[in-house]
């Protein structure tokens, strides 16, 4: 690697030690090459000069050449402003600036001619130009200047002191003069001819500079790929690492619980996915490396029966087991069906929560400590420092999306070998994002449901069709079913939201008067004692209409209920519609999903209400949501590097993905430490980028 490469940002000409100090704090650009790599986010075909006379919409960004032919200074203080006028052939537009203007003062000249660019802003009928940027046109510029101007992002900031767009430009331009013919290859030759890739260096160049639009594809091209294949490497490796080097507790066991329970307590045959599932996960507990698995399954496809036989092959080789949910509720609800599945076969479950007394508390870390306690379930309670197992050997997190990763990592501490990890989530991960965030755990994936079960119908009703729901509801309570009514949680302001339940709960009681319908109301600000009654009356089938917010979204399980309202629907987000919507089709019976909406709807609502009618499919429900929202606000990507991508697009690239994964995949096969000829230059990759991220932690 070329050692101009690293040079620091303040020797390249035209930046100095003021740019350079903006450009790192501005974009964290410290290095020729953290500049040679940001790129451009748009481009601008420089042989559209269009006509003032011609501008006819503030939408786009648009270049005009033409001279300034009037300059004046308005106002002062903070309301000073400065106004220029420009003006071509076919006409006449002011140009104005708030900020920095005694740079532009410096900067502009009357009577020369400019090169303008900006987005055009109407104003009192006419169309003007807030902060442009200029060029003194020359004959050099034409000349020099190929038809795609590139745009760069930049921030307000910087644009004040003169490095708006324009002159970022103006430097990649000088920095590939300096640099360009050194840049060197990062990829072996064989992935390079294997996919048609561009050299990295022709590529750098004509991202900034594309010679052409075909050769700005395949710059674009290229360029994802090595960062999503760099991505990819790096997983896999570490991944790679873990399973080398991390020791697990070997369970080579299969024993009298798990038997047990598989041919006298198990009420039902397990479907294919949940064999399949069961065998990796074996498999890999006798390998004797760590096991950390993800497992997903749409909501009803069995996961926790998947849960609990890894926990019986744990306590097959004289290990204890502990299975973490997100609620209370789901904790309970777990210790229920657990214990009542386990039924007779002398096994020790117990509960931890936050609700746990503290002298039965005591109690159960006593337990624990002694390895009298075979399987504890709970909540975040178990995180805590002071629960310590005899010998934890599996740790199950239920409904994983909902706790973070440091509290995943948590329960590692709470042996000298880490247990082995599973975690399970109903919120599918879209494809693309498993491949990458999780990239470095191993996937397991239930992709069916028990047999009997009937597609969930899902139904779109604005809220003047109200009567007709109810007398669905009816219809439905008629026929011996249950019926859910959710309503939104907006957390802004818990007040409002426990209003909009009380007023639905009443009109619902007004409805539906009793005696003839019970109704049942749960909510997050109930005591937990009342949470549990009312939650048990349902389950028990002595009310028929379930009135609550989002707290039962989780994993509540109850087969008798087959209708789920959900009020304002347009409110929730995709994967939360899904989960409610998982609350029913558990029994037999044909389920119905009823969204509720105001009349208006965004173009966003609307794409989730129409996609939630469309599928039941979770998969591709994560993948509209990907879509949908991008990929920041989903799981997981916080704590990875998708986010700090910088020209690969998740939800766009997916293909590029696959391709670069295959590619990673392959060559760690045959050459998993990179040691070969070819192959050197990635692990010099590997330890340039390590180097490199450490150095900018400690300056
Ligand atoms: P989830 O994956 O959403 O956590 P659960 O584990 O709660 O799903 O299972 C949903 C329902 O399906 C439960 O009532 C469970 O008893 C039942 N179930 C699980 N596996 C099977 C199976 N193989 N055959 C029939 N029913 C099953
Ligand atoms: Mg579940």
């Amino acid at each position: 690697m070329d050692h101009l490469w690293d040079a620091k940002i303040e020797y390249l000409k035209g930046v100095g030690p003021k740019r350079a100090e903006l450009l790192t704090k501005e974009l964290g650009i410290r290095y020729f090459s953290d500049l040679l790599t940001y790129y451009p986010f748009r481009y601008v075909d420089r042989r559209n000069f269009v006509a003032i006379s011609k501008i006819e919409s503030d939408s786009y960004y648009i270049l005009l050449r033409g001279k300034i032919v009037h300059i004046e200074e308005i106002g002062k203080g903070s309301g000073q402003r400065m106004t220029a006028i420009l003006q071509d052939a076919s006409g006449r537009i002011e140009l104005v600036w708030f900020k920095g203007i005694s740079w532009i003062k410096d900067q502009l000249k009357l009577s020369h001619e400019y090169i303008v660019f900006g987005k055009p802003s109407e104003f009192k009928g006419r169309y003007n130009i807030v902060h442009p940027e200029l060029e003194l046109f020359t004959a050099e510029t034409q000349i020099q200047d190929k038809a795609f101007m590139p745009m760069y992002s930049t921030t307000e900031k910087m644009k004040t002191q003169g490095l708006a767009s324009r002159s970022m430009g103006k430097l990649t331009q000088t920095l590939l003069q300096e640099i360009g013919n050194k840049i060197g290859e990062t990829l072996p030759g064989g992935i390079i001819r294997g996919h048609n890739l561009l050299s990295r260096r022709e590529a750098l160049k004509n991202i900034h500079y594309p010679e052409s639009p075909e050769k700005l594809l395949l710059a674009e091209h290229r360029l994802k790929f090595e960062e999503l294949f760099f991505l990819q490497l790096e997983y896999l490796k570490s991944k790679n690492i873990r399973t080398a080097k991390s020791k697990g507790f070997l369970f080579s066991e299969i024993g009298e619980y798990f038997n047990r329970f598989f041919h006298q307590n198990l009420p039902f045959r397990l479907t294919k996915a949940q064999e399949r599932v069961i065998k990796e996960i074996r498999r890999d507990m006798k390998l004797g490396h760590q096991m950390n698995r993800l497992l997903q399954g749409d909501v009803g496809s069995g996961k926790t029966l998947v849960a609990l036989m890894t926990m019986l092959i744990a306590l097959d080789n004289q290990f204890q087991a502990c299975l973490i949910a997100p609620t209370e509720i789901l904790a309970v609800q777990h210790y229920n069906s657990i214990c009542q599945l386990l039924k007779d076969m002398d096994i020790h479950v117990e509960i931890l929560t936050g609700s746990t007394n503290k002298a039965k508390r005591k109690v159960l870390k006593e337990q624990l400590l002694s390895g009298e306690i075979h399987i504890l379930i709970g909540t975040h309670a178990l995180f805590e420092d002071d629960v310590v197992f005899q010998n934890l050997g599996l740790v199950v997190i239920d409904e994983q999306h909902r706790f973070g990763v440091e509290q995943r990592a948590k329960m590692w501490t709470k042996n000298h070998t880490a247990p082995h990890i599973l975690v399970m989530t109903a919120t599918p991960i879209p494809r693309t994002l498993a491949m990458t965030v999780y990239g470095d755990l191993d996937c397991s994936v239930i992709d069916e449901l028990p047999p009997g079960r009937k597609e969930i119908k899902t139904l779109h009703f604005f809220d003047s069709a109200r009567l007709r729901v109810f007398a669905f509801m009816k219809e439905q309570i008629k026929a011996g079913r249950q019926v859910y009514v959710v309503y939104p949680l907006i957390n802004e302001s818990e007040k409002l939201d426990l209003k909009d339940l009380m007023d639905g709960y009443l009109s619902i009681s007004r409805d539906f008067p009793m005696p003839e319908y019970q109704t049942s109301i749960v909510h997050g600000q109930m005591k937990s004692v009342d949470k549990d009654y009312e939650m048990n009356r349902f389950k028990k089938g002595e009310t028929h209409i379930m009135v609550s917010t989002t707290v039962i979204e989780v994993g509540v399980d109850v087969p008798n209920a087959s209708v789920m309202v959900i009020e304002n629907a347009e409110r929730f987000g995709l994967s939360q519609l899904h989960q409610l919507r998982g609350r029913v089709g558990r029994g037999a019976e044909q389920s119905y999903c009823l969204l509720m909406t105001g009349n208006k709807l965004s173009a966003d609502a609307r794409i989730r209400i129409q996609t939630m009618v469309k599928t039941n499919d979770g998969f591709e429900i994560a993948d509209a949501d990907l879509k949908l929202r991008g990929p920041g606000d989903l799981q997981g990507t916080q704590q990875s590097g998708i986010l700090n991508l910088k020209i690969a697009d998740l939800v766009k690239d997916e293909s590029i993905i696959h391709q670069a994964r295959q590619a990673a995949m392959q060559i760690l096969e045959l050459d998993p430490n990179l040691q070969s000829e070819e192959n050197r230059i990635l692990q010099y990759q590997f330890i340039y980028k390590k180097d490199r991220i450490d150095w900018g932690k400690i300056s």
